[in-house]
Formats: structure tokens, C-alpha cells, sequence
């Protein structure tokens, strides 16, 4: 006869390599079954972009199937992602999980570009998404997205528009293209109290935020109002650039929003025609940087026509062009954000952090 206790003690030979746990240890392992030598389980996952979710379930099955008098293993894979914890005076909105700023020095070097296709990319893995877009000085993101709908107002707030299943808002639904944005602080510090406060949301696993470049008053009211999960930092690979993004990286820790890392964006070109792979902006600064600021490198986009022209086009390049190069760029980045976000979550719920309310 099989027992629980035999199945569990194998199962905790599983680690989790982004979360140096057992899977039994995390609480992964629900809905144990035994029944004349066929084990059936599931594997609820902190995250549905789990980039070893093929890993730990091929693993899972091995280790019990070894177990003597198993005949047959059944795992399905399911995932809950877990929220941020809040953090005194600061509340969640509520139903959101995590709430990620997408962060850049400068302006230009691809921040919504990358948080649209990653608000995508997470959507596609089963996540539920939400993208506010704050770029207040040149909200690009309904172009990205190819909203040419207006949100409409629900009973409890603006309702936010769908776009290839992810729930978006845009400053640039309330300001006129003619517009130029000439707002203080207080004015800006309104809207994304509106944002946060006066949006249907609903239930969200992931609401990503595409700031305005720099380090001005949209990063310092949405770290002053509610537990951010944590920054991505945008940069392209010359040391100017990233001398620039190390500012808003040292602004996010300053108000104390962890960095969940840095995706270089531009990062190497590759010739359509030859496949020739040309570094035209250097190398090797995004690791060095990581390291310097102790921050994962989450991964790097290609500079590729495929990706302006996609964007352009009102359908990101992870729709337009999935078996694309590009793509599985920002795929791969979506998923380990995600692991990250999950590392931190994890981290926090053992060693609550103390955050300073403002
Ligand atoms: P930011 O939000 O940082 O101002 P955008 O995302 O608006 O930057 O990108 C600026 C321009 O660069 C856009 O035309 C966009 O399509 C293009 N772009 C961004 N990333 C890439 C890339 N990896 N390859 C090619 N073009 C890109």
C-alpha cells in the first residue's frame, strides 16, 4: 500500500530553483489522492507564467512513480498568485494582487513598448492583467494596444477597456492629442489617485504600470499610495542610458519599492537578411549593471523592425509574431518577472519588511 506520508516524503525532493524550497514545503502539492497504486495530485503554482512549471511537473511525476507499488501519476498544474502583502498605511487596491511600476531614465529607450507586450505576454500564460498607463507626457499605449474605444463608467468607477484580454487605462483616454500636459504636482498626484482608486480593476494577479520617464511626481504619489510588489527598469545598453536608469532605480529604493529587475531593451541587432547579430550599442552593460545594483537581469529584446512595426500596427509583436525571436524575448521576461514577484512575495510573507508610509 502506498501512503501519503511516502508520496509527500518523495515529493520533497522537488525544489523549486527560483524559490530554494521543496515544492512540499511551499504548499504546492493539493488534492493528494491514493487509490490502488495511482497517485493523482495538483501543483498549485504562486504564478501561471512559471517559467519551470514543465520542469517541476515532469520532476513531480518521476519521483513518485519511483516510489515501489506506484502504477500510474497523475499531476495537474494549476496556479494561485498570491498578493503583496500590505504594509502600514498602505492598502491594496482591492482584488489586485501585485502592482508592478515599469520604470526608465530616459525617455525613448522602450518602456511602453515592453509593458505592453509583457502585460500581453503575462495575459497569454492564464494571468489576470491589468495595465494602467501613467506616461502622462505621451501615453502610447491605446496606439500599442489598438484601442480606438473610449472606457465607459460603470457603477463603481471608470471601466477599464479590454485589449487582447488584458484590462487597460490610459492618460491618453482623458487628454486630448492637441494636448500638451503642463500639470503640477498635485494635478498629477489626482490622477493617479483616480487611476488606482476611481478604475473597475476587478480581480487582477498583475497590474503593470507604465510610468513617464525620470523620477518626477506620477513614481512619487503611486509609491506613496499603495505596496508596490516591485519596479522593472527599462534601459538600452549604452552607459549613458543606464547611468540615467540607475536614478529612477535609486528613487524606487529610496521610497522603498523593491527592484524586481532590469530588462535591456535594444539590446543587439540581427539582420533580417544575413542573420548577422550586430551589438550596436555595446555589450555587456545590462550584466554589469545587474550586478552593481543587485538587481536579476530579467532579459533582453532585440532591436527589430518586427517589433516598431508591430507596435505600429496596434498588435504587439508577442500576438503578431509569436514564433518570432522578439517574442520569445519578451515571453521569457514575462515569465521570470513573474518568478520574481513570487520570490518576493515569498520572501515577504517570511521576513515582513518594514516599509515607511509617507
Ligand atoms: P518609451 O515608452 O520608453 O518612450 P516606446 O516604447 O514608446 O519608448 O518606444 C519608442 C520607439 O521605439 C517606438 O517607436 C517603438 O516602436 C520603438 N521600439 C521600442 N523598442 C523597440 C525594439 N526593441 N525594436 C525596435 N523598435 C523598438
Amino acid at each position: 500500500m502506498v501512503t501519503e506520508q511516502q508520496v509527500l516524503t518523495a515529493l520533497r525532493q522537488v525544489m523549486d530553483p527560483d524559490l530554494h524550497r521543496d515544492i512540499v514545503t511551499l504548499g504546492f502539492v493539493k488534492e493528494l489522492q491514493i487509490r490502488d497504486g495511482e497517485v493523482a495530485f495538483t501543483l498549485l503554482l504562486t504564478t501561471p507564467a512559471c517559467p519551470v512549471k514543465d520542469r517541476l511537473q515532469q520532476q513531480a511525476e518521476e519521483v513518485v512513480k519511483a516510489i515501489p507499488g506506484v502504477r500510474r501519476v497523475q499531476v495537474e498544474m494549476k496556479a494561485e498568485v498570491r498578493p503583496t502583502a500590505p504594509s502600514p498605511g498602505l492598502n491594496l487596491i482591492p482584488g489586485v494582487r501585485n502592482v508592478i511600476p515599469v520604470g526608465s531614465g530616459k525617455g525613448g529607450v522602450g518602456k511602453s513598448t515592453v509593458s505592453a507586450n509583457l502585460a500581453v505576454a503575462l495575459a497569454r500564460t492564464g494571468a489576470r492583467v491589468g495595465l494602467m498607463d501613467a506616461d502622462i507626457y505621451g501615453p502610447s499605449i491605446p496606439t500599442i494596444l489598438g484601442i480606438t474605444e473610449m472606457p465607459q463608467p460603470g457603477g463603481r468607477g471608470i471601466r477599464p477597456v479590454d485589449a487582447y484580454g488584458v484590462k487597460v487605462i490610459s492618460a491618453g483616454f482623458f487628454i486630448r492629442p492637441d494636448q500638451a500636459v503642463i500639470w503640477r504636482g498635485p494635478m498629477l498626484a489626482k490622477m493617479v489617485d483616480q487611476f488606482l482608486t476611481g478604475v473597475e480593476w476587478g480581480e487582477l494577479d498583475y497590474l503593470i504600470v507604465d510610468l513617464p520617464p525620470g523620477t518626477g511626481d506620477v513614481q512619487l504619489t503611486l509609491c506613496q499610495r499603495i505596496p508596490l510588489t516591485g519596479a522593472a527598469i527599462v534601459s538600452t545598453p549604452q552607459d549613458v542610458a543606464l547611468q540615467v536608469a540607475e536614478k529612477a532605480l535609486i528613487m524606487f529604493r529610496q521610497l522603498r519599492c523593491p527592484i524586481l529587475g532590469l530588462i535591456e531593451n535594444m539590446s543587439y541587432y540581427v539582420c533580417p537578411h544575413c542573420g548577422e547579430r550586430d551589438n550596436i550599442f555595446d555589450t555587456g552593460g545590462a550584466e554589469r549593471a545587474a550586478e552593481r545594483w543587485q538587481a536579476p537581469l530579467l532579459g533582453k529584446i532585440p532591436l527589430a523592425t518586427g517589433i516598431r512595426q508591430a507596435s505600429d500596427s496596434g498588435r504587439p509583436v508577442v500576438l503578431e509574431d509569436p514564433n518570432s525571436p522578439s517574442a520569445a524575448a519578451f515571453l521569457e521576461i514575462a515569465r521570470n518577472l513573474a518568478a520574481q514577484v513570487s520570490i518576493r512575495n515569498l520572501k515577504e510573507a517570511e521576513e515582513p519588511a518594514v516599509r515607511i508610509s509617507f
